[in-house]
């Protein structure tokens, strides 16, 4: 260890020395008190006095590491490389997770690029805001979770910082604005880890399958100067999920993704996806319920795959004519059931002729078995359910499902809660990348987009 080194150790042991012991004074109260504390009264006291001690050293460490930064005098400007002298010496305070410190850093201007850097800002990766990196971090943690007044309340509980609701919305969408489909969908490299960590008996492929779904999420219009907006309205979310089968149907899943977008778009975000799948390495089941808009995009992006009307839905089609037709009755359920068995068991024909043979008793249940009809026919290349059951694919979508329910729902539907479409959107972009469990890469890649902009 050189010299220097040695040195720079010991000054910091001495300048934390000093933290400790102006931390040791603040508490002689508690020490000195006639009635023992408690142990939630010490942990409580060390909560609220910690920031002293442990900022006042992120103070001393950042001080003592950045001293060839602050005596700088001269820099090449970053855009044109020319040499600047230093312009001024400015300060900044900024709150990380040990508590707050403040920062003199030297300032550069450019005169012919017309901008100015500070090169110490820029090697510690510090955030433009007040609230830094490791902060912003967990505030998204907590925003992606809880409506942002709760987030906002949670947050001063556990860590004592008070950002407000307001704040951690704007740091929520600042860094999933700029978090694009392409990192909240794992790599090609972490998705063919995950198909080699399924098993599989003796020479089987894995199977992989593509849900799709309609979820719905309350949209506002943006709102105009004089501050009257127009009513709100209930806009599509279309989502897929992509998951594998493990030996014993435990889902292994891959990604998710879910947008307020249409179907155009919808198709462009499959295909992106598709491209990362190794298509031959799997046996892939497309999954999803009656809408075109979702089988004209899976079929587009994985033509060789086996195509299954989610089973659910179907059920809910056939009980849906039941009711209609026969009422509540035990006739009505007995058709119902011996209608799903034949669907079931491949005998799509016979459904379908049964249904033509039914004398309608009423207008309603009239169009609903035409309904029926039509969906059957339409669909009847994906009723192969039988065949499904005996290869080991699925027949029903629930893993969209509980997708819908945890990155739709569970945070967009909330009482009184309207959203922005961008706004959702950059939510469900952030939620999506935590299930994905691409959260990491979402963040240091916005940290790195963020810190290559140098100049100010
Ligand atoms: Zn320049």
């Amino acid at each position: 260890m050189t010299q220097d080194k040695d040195q720079l150790i010991e000054a910091f042991r001495t300048a934390a020395h000093r933290q400790l012991d102006q931390w040791v004074d603040l508490q002689t109260e508690m020490l000195t008190s006639q009635k023992m504390p408690t142990l939630r009264q010490i942990s409580d006291q060390f909560t609220q006095t910690r920031s002293i001690l442990l900022g006042g050293c992120l103070q001393e460490m950042t001080f003592q590491l950045s001293a060839c930064y602050r005596a700088q005098e001269t820099a090449p400007c970053p855009c044109c490389g020319n040499l600047l002298k230093r312009h001024s010496i400015n300060a900044k305070t900024l709150q990380t997770m040990q508590g707050s410190i403040t920062l003199e850093r030297p300032y550069f201007y450019c005169h012919r690029c017309k901008s100015g850097y500070y090169p110490l800002d820029h090697a510690l990766e510090l955030a433009d805001e007040a609230y830094q990196y490791d902060l912003q971090e967990k505030m998204l943690c907590l925003g992606i979770e809880s409506p942002y007044s709760t987030s906002a309340d949670l947050f001063k509980k556990l860590t004592g910082i008070a950002p407000s609701g307001h704040c951690l919305h704007e740091t929520l969408n600042r860094i999933g604005t700029l978090a694009p489909i392409e990192e909240v969908i794992p790599s090609e490299i972490e998705i063919v880890r995950r198909i080699e960590s399924v098993s599989t008996a003796g020479d089987d492929l894995p199977v992989l399958v593509i849900a799709s779904d309609g979820a719905h999420a309350p949209t506002r219009p943006t709102g105009g100067r004089s501050g009257r907006r127009g009513p709100g309205k209930w806009r599509e979310v279309k989502g897929f999920r992509i998951y594998l089968l493990d030996g014993d149907e435990r889902i292994v899943h891959i990604a998710s993704w879910h947008q307020i977008q249409d179907a155009a778009q919808f198709t462009k975000d499959l295909e992106l996806v598709a491209a990362r799948i190794p298509q031959d390495r799997v046996n892939i089941a497309l999954l999803g319920d009656g809408a075109e808009w979702l089988w004209n995009a899976m079929v587009r992006c994985f033509p060789k795959a086996r195509q299954v009307l989610d089973y659910y839905h179907c059920s809910e089609h056939v009980h849906k004519v039941a009711k209609l037709q026969y009422g509540d009755s035990l006739t009505g359920q007995q058709w119902a059931e011996a209608t799903i068995t034949r669907l079931f068991m491949d005998q799509t024909g016979s459904a379908i002729g049964g249904l033509k043979r039914m004398q309608p008793s009423g207008g309603e249940a009239d169009k609903e078995i035409r309904k029926l009809i039509n969906y059957l026919t339409t669909h009847k290349h994906r009723l192969a359910y039988q065949e499904c059951r005996d290869t080991g694919l699925p027949i029903g979508s629930g893993g969209i499902e509980s997708a819908n329910k945890h990155i739709c729902h569970v945070r967009l539907k909330r009482s009184g809660a309207w959203w922005l479409e961008e706004n959702g959107n950059t939510m469900l972009r952030l939620r999506c990348a935590m299930y994905n469990d691409t959260f990491d890469t979402v963040l240091n890649s916005y940290i790195s987009k963020k810190c290559l902009k140098t100049v100010v």
